[in-house]
Formats: structure tokens, C-alpha cells, sequence
């Protein structure tokens, strides 16, 4: 048996067994293994954040998006496990010249693929804070400041979105785990049953439902009408027929903004069948949920108020790094009464100025202070600039409508609806839009992707950047193909 001073330690070698490697960057005089001296942090920091500010102030001219193949990204920056330290400005320089290049610029102002990410560099700062600080915000106790920024962003977010007062939520890593969440404690508070969805919700959803252990007949696939919407008759029907057979109807899920073409589903409608027959209303908004905060989006979203459960994606719309998705509701508990740790903890106190242990609204228990960023975007800019900056979005759908109509042999399939615009050129062969899209894409031009609606395939621009012009467009769509008129008048 080794001297005691030579046997590993729960922290690794002990320094008895052996000499440390000496690399100039680290704190020889501290104990700690990673330890980096104060001035080396410090130096490091200011690299990062140099590389971050060049890499926005430079977006605009670089490739939208772009894929390295397995081999290439793992000769660069694979190998075997590296066994002793290293520069870390060489390997800093390889993420951002590698690994960082290849992948999608959600921010990049000619990036209409999918949903873009147009993060704001105020919610980078807010992220960066909470992540340098470790900020926890899983319980009161561990992070009161924190929980109390995540609960007060909530509110505000309800607010900007026009939500009743006294609405609160939780935030998870995106919308898929924030419809997860909901209909988990949704599930919990209505019991098992029938869910209403259309061919449009998205498919995070219905996989979602099965995770929380929805039969296949109790995941009912309602028709949409000619604009993507859920038919109210077809929903009715549907209603009836579960209820002769024996069934029982509990959850309409309606969406506030569709993936493939940002349409609304009749949520007013909807909200008072769902009043008359005790139904629950969530409605997924993790796209267009924002919109609500404009003049126009407040009529098409009339009626998002009403939801009983609704999730909104910042990092979508509200221009947030990623991750950070919503869950939201009226329904002081309802989260509580699903995900609390301790089952014989009370209620919720008031949102305002109760203590709030997250972890107890959400299946997560660790958790990042998501919170931040938001906080730090509402507080910078105020609700104006970030209304202002989700119309330009609107608008920039609206002026894409307009210069595609230019040319008569391209049509608009679905016309400019929140921030989302659908389009065909006549008579199209088979695949050729998606190869049109990924030759676009391919040349670094623009990132855009297409879809199908109705079993039509059609190409589509997000437009929520609100970095994008005119010349973006027209760059995109002349780069697609069409004709178009010189430039704007
Ligand atoms: C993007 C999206 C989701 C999934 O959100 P993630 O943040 O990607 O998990 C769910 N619903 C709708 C309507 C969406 O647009």
C-alpha cells in the first residue's frame, strides 16, 4: 500500500503521487486542478466575448447555414480523450473556426428556414451572466434572486402578451418540453380522456401526449379547413362521435401560429366550446404566441387569452438565445398539483409574492436560470422596441408576398401571416422546390426549406429577423429563380 499522501484522492491524484504538469496558464498556487489565474480569466473572457462581437458584427456575410460532413468535423476536433492540458485559445479557435461555423445562423438576416433565432445580443448578455454566476433556480432557497427574476419575466411576458393578470408559468428548454409539461400537469388535473389536435399541430405534441401515456384512440386528429385552421364542424363531430361511442372528450389543443404556415386556429371559438363543455383549452403559441403583442397579431390572436394552458418559445419570436421555451397559465397550481416533489407541499401562495421553488412546476430539479435573459431584454429595450421589432417580422413576410407576386409564374399559397409566407412556382415538377431551397442554401446565399400543405409541396420563408430587407429578399428569391424587376423604385 502507497504512503497516504500518494493514494488518489476523490479529486484525483493526490500531489504527493504526482509532479503537476506545469502550464503557464494555470494557478500553480491554487489547489484547485482547473484553477485559472484571476488575470488569465479575465484575458480569456475578453477573447470570448471579441470572438462573439465579430462573429455577429460579421453574420451578415457569411453563409447562412452550413454542414461539415462526420469525417471533417471529427478529424478537426475528435482524436482520443486529451490527456493533459492545452492552450485554450487553440482550442477556443477550434470551436469558433470549426465546430461553430457549421451550423445554422438562426440570426443571419437571410436565414428563413424552419424558425429562425434571431437572438438579440441583450439576451446573449443575460445568458452569459446567469451562466458565469451558475445561477440555480430550482428552489427559493438555493435561488431566490433568480426565481424571483424568472417569475417577474413571466409576468411580464403575459403582460406584453395581453394574458389575464394573475397568469404565471414556468420556463423549460423550448417548446416541445413546454407542451410536455403542460399537458403532463394538464393530464394530471382533467384525467384521461380524448385530446383534439389538427394535422397542423406540431409533432412535438402528439409525442409529447404518448410520453405521458395517451392512447393512440385518445389522440384525435381533427381536419383543418382551406387555411390550415381546425374545422369547428369537423371538431364538433368529432366531439359528438367520441361521446355517443362512450368516450370522453377533455383537451382541445389549438395552435396560435403553425409551423408550416403561422396560421391561428378559431381560438375564441373554440374557447367557448371548451367553456360550455368543460373542455380544456392549451394552446400552443411556441411561434406565433408573439405576435399577439402587435396591432394587427392582436386580432388575428383575439381569444389567446382564454387559454387554459398556452406555450410561447422566446427563442423563436421574442429573440432569445437558445434555450428557452414557456409554459404559461391562469390556473394558479395546476403545475404544482403534477410536479411537486413533496406531496404534502400546499399550494401555491400568490405568484407575486410568494416564494416559488420551480422545481416544484416543472419535472426538472436542477435548472438554469432561464429567466435572465428575458428579464435583461423586457428591463434593456422595453415592450415598444421589442413590438417593433416582432412587426418588422410581420412586415417583412408581407413584403416577400408582394416582390413574389411580381412574377407571374411564381404564386403565394398561403399569403403573409405572422412572419410566415408560403409560395409555388406554377406548375413545379416533382421536388423541385426542395432542390431549389437546398441549392439555395448550398451556395450560402439564404437557408429556406419547404413544406407541404395538402400533399403540395411549397417553398417558405420565416421572416421574424427583423435584420432582413428588401435586398435580402430579393437576393433569396432571384438566387430561387424568379424574375424580378431591378430593384424597388
Ligand atoms: C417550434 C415549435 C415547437 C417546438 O419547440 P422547440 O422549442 O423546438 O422544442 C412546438 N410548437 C410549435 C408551434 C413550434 O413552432
Amino acid at each position: 500500500m502507497p504512503p497516504a499522501d500518494d493514494r488518489p484522492t476523490q479529486y484525483g491524484p493526490s500531489r504527493g503521487a504526482v509532479e503537476l504538469t506545469t502550464v503557464a496558464l494555470l494557478n500553480e498556487s491554487s489547489p484547485d486542478p482547473l484553477g485559472l489565474d484571476v488575470e488569465t480569466m479575465r484575458a480569456l473572457a475578453h477573447h470570448v466575448a471579441d470572438l462573439v462581437v465579430d462573429h455577429l458584427a460579421g453574420l451578415r456575410d457569411l453563409p447562412a447555414l452550413r454542414t461539415g460532413t462526420p469525417a471533417d468535423l471529427e478529424m478537426a476536433l475528435g482524436g482520443s480523450l486529451p490527456r493533459s492540458p492545452s492552450d485554450p485559445r487553440a482550442a477556443i479557435a477550434d470551436l469558433t473556426e470549426v465546430a461553430l461555423v457549421n451550423l445554422q445562423h438562426g440570426g443571419h438576416p437571410r436565414y428563413f428556414a424552419r424558425v429562425p433565432g434571431p437572438a438579440s445580443f441583450t439576451g446573449v448578455l443575460g445568458d452569459w451572466l446567469a451562466t458565469g454566476f451558475n445561477a440555480m433556480a430550482a428552489s427559493w432557497a438555493g435561488g431566490s434572486g433568480p426565481a424571483a427574476v424568472e417569475l417577474i419575466a413571466l409576468d411580464w411576458l403575459a403582460t406584453f402578451l395581453g394574458l389575464p393578470p394573475g397568469t404565471t408559468g414556468v420556463m423549460c428548454s423550448g417548446g416541445s418540453l413546454a407542451n410536455l409539461t403542460a399537458l403532463g400537469a394538464v393530464r394530471e388535473r382533467v384525467g384521461p380522456g380524448v385530446c383534439y389536435l389538427t394535422d397542423q399541430t406540431h409533432s412535438s405534441v402528439a409525442r409529447a401526449l404518448r410520453i405521458i401515456g395517451y392512447p393512440a384512440d385518445h389522440i384525435r386528429v381533427v381536419a383543418t379547413d382551406a387555411r390550415f385552421r381546425m374545422s369547428l364542424d369537423a371538431l364538433d363531430a368529432a366531439l359528438g362521435e367520441d361521446r355517443a361511442s362512450g368516450r370522453r372528450p377533455t383537451v382541445v389543443i389549438a395552435t396560435a401560429g403553425t409551423t408550416n404556415t403561422a396560421a391561428v386556429d378559431p381560438l375564441p371559438e373554440l374557447a367557448d366550446r371548451c367553456d360550455a363543455q368543460g373542455l380544456w383549452l392549451h394552446v400552443d403559441g411556441a411561434y406565433g404566441a408573439p405576435g399577439a403583442a402587435t396591432t394587427g397579431g392582436r386580432t388575428l390572436l383575439a381569444g389567446l387569452d382564454r387559454a387554459d394552458t398556452l406555450v410561447v418559445d422566446p427563442h423563436k419570436w421574442l429573440f432569445q438565445p437558445y434555450d428557452l421555451g414557456c409554459v404559461l397559465t391562469r390556473h394558479p397550481g395546476l403545475l404544482e398539483a403534477a410536479y411537486s416533489m413533496s406531496p404534502e407541499y400546499l399550494a401555491d401562495v400568490t405568484a407575486r409574492s410568494g416564494e416559488i421553488d420551480f422545481r416544484n412546476r416543472t419535472p426538472e430539479l436542477s435548472r438554469r436560470a432561464r429567466g435572465v435573459k428575458l428579464w435583461l431584454t423586457f428591463r434593456v429595450h422595453g415592450a415598444d422596441r421589442i413590438r417593433d421589432a416582432i412587426e418588422a417580422g410581420i412586415r417583412t413576410a408581407e413584403l416577400a408576398e408582394s416582390i413574389i407576386r411580381r412574377d407571374p409564374d411564381w404564386e403565394i399559397v398561403t399569403p403573409a401571416q405572422l412572419g410566415v409566407v408560403t409560395f409555388a412556382h406554377r406548375g413545379a415538377e416533382p421536388g423541385e422546390h426542395s432542390s431549389g431551397a437546398d441549392e439555395v442554401t448550398a451556395s450560402g446565399i439564404a437557408a429556406l426549406t419547404t413544406t407541404t400543405l395538402a400533399g403540395r409541396s411549397v417553398l417558405r420563408l420565416c421572416t421574424i429577423n427583423p435584420l432582413t430587407t428588401a435586398d435580402d429578399l430579393v437576393a433569396t428569391l432571384t438566387a430561387l429563380g424568379l424574375s424580378l424587376p431591378d430593384r424597388r423604385s
